[in-house]
């Protein structure tokens, strides 16, 4: 057993805390007060290439594997999780499955362009009455000569009033719930595919979030991603253990930066003639933070590197998800706590970090419904330890 990064993962850590800390860092404070998409940031770094990191060479990507993914994500988040979720979803959502199922001329359109950061991509599921219970999907999907017309609205959706394209699940029968889903790419431009209401959110400012309307909206034969109709649900779960080891190490990465503002302060505080930091009750915080982070980083890099194995991680994904996300939520508050009334003033980091935080419960499951899952499979006996 080896728990080292490699040299060169080590190398690719650096560079890119490097580039965050250059780029992002001295950006983060506007882009939460202004709560504008930071066009001139985004051009600047998703020009620097890393948006095909994971995808062949000969599409423009680096062919990284799935741990190296990790510590990229986890860098991105510690400076702004926000400016880091459009940036993912180029990466991976909005742009996996016309990787996976798009023809050449899908891939040449929107695939590449999207890696490189000139369009902007997305993935709709979410809907007014279905989130969760992605079976609920009412969006629709019907078939017609050299086609299929899309009906419904989405809500929820990350990027969604920027996006140049987005990949639409849709169902094709509804009595079949889950399995009547489908994946279809809408581009804009489409007539009856527009942006609708724009979300204001607790958290993530300066990524845009809302709505997208579909109305009868045509796309042609080969925009149906997917090799057979009714699959999509199957083809999601292929991608669906790295989008939840991306948001275990999107956790790390917010709650790395709250402890290193948090120590930083604990060392300057005084209260009753001492440090904050030298009372026992300030030490434990420090302690159970840093722990909690490190059995985190272990579960996402190794649920990471057995993707990059071949195998499906489905528990570990889940278990690394759901254990960081709830490592970054304690993590925040205890430091919104160590900073005292500061940790409620906007001047200070910590009710940035505190309100980021919540957006990381929701995307790949929410921890309801991942310890449902969990837990079936333990009484089940198909997990063990
Ligand atoms: C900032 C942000 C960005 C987002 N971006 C996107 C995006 O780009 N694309 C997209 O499609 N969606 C996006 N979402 C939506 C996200 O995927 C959904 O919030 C998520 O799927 C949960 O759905 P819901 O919010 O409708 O909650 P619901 O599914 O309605 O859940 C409500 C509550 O019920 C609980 N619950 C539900 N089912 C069960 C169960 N079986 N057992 C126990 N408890 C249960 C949940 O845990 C939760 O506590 C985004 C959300 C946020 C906050």
């Amino acid at each position: 057993m080896d728990f080292r990064l490699s040299e060169e993962q080590e190398f690719f850590k650096q560079t890119v805390a490097d580039t965050v800390d250059r780029l992002i860092m001295p950006k983060v404070e506007e882009i939460d007060r202004t709560d504008e998409f930071p066009w001139d940031l985004w051009k600047e770094f998703t020009g620097l290439g890393y948006l095909g990191m994971r995808y062949p060479e000969d599409i423009g990507g680096m062919d990284a594997d799935p741990v190296t993914c990790m510590l990229f994500y986890e860098e991105l988040a510690r400076a702004s999780v926000g400016f880091a979720q459009s940036v993912t979803m180029n990466m991976l959502m909005g742009s996996y499955f016309l990787f996976r199922f798009g023809d050449d001329a899908i891939k040449e359109r929107c695939l590449l362009p999207a890696l490189r950061g000139e369009k902007v991509a997305t993935i709709c599921f979410t809907e007014d009455q279905s989130g969760s219970d992605i079976g609920a999907t009412r969006t629709s999907a019907k078939k017609v000569d050299g086609g299929w017309v899309i009906n419904g609205t989405k809500n929820w959706i990350t990027n969604g009033p920027l996006a140049d394209f987005a990949t639409v699940v849709a169902t094709t029968d509804p009595t079949k719930g889950a399995k009547g889903l489908n994946f279809f790419l809408v581009e804009k431009g489409t007539p009856g595919f527009s942006p609708g209401q724009v979300l204001h959110k607790l958290g993530c400012r300066g990524t845009v979030t809302g709505e997208l309307v579909f109305e009868d909206a045509f796309v042609p034969d080969q925009n149906l991603l997917g090799e057979e109709e009714g699959k999509g649900i199957i083809y999601l779960t292929e991608i669906l253990n790295e989008v939840r080891c991306m948001t275990g190490a999107m956790a790390i990465g917010i709650a790395r930066t709250a402890l290193a503002d948090a120590v930083e302060y604990a060392q300057k505080r005084v209260a009753f003639g001492k440090t904050i930091g030298e009372y026992q009750l300030i030490r434990e915080k420090f302690a159970r933070i840093a722990t909690e982070m490190e059995a985190s980083r272990l579960l996402v890099h190794s649920a990471a590197w057995k993707i990059a194995a071949g195998q499906n991680p489905r528990n570990e994904a889940m278990m690394a998800k759901y254990h960081a996300t709830e490592m970054c939520i304690m993590a925040v508050d205890e430091v919104t706590r160590i900073y005292g009334a500061n940790g409620f003033a906007e001047e200070y980091g910590p009710q940035r970090y505190f309100r980021d935080a919540r957006f990381l419960l929701y995307g790949g499951g929410t921890h309801e419904v991942l310890k449902n899952f969990l837990g079936k499979e333990v009484l089940a006996g198909r997990w063990r330890s």
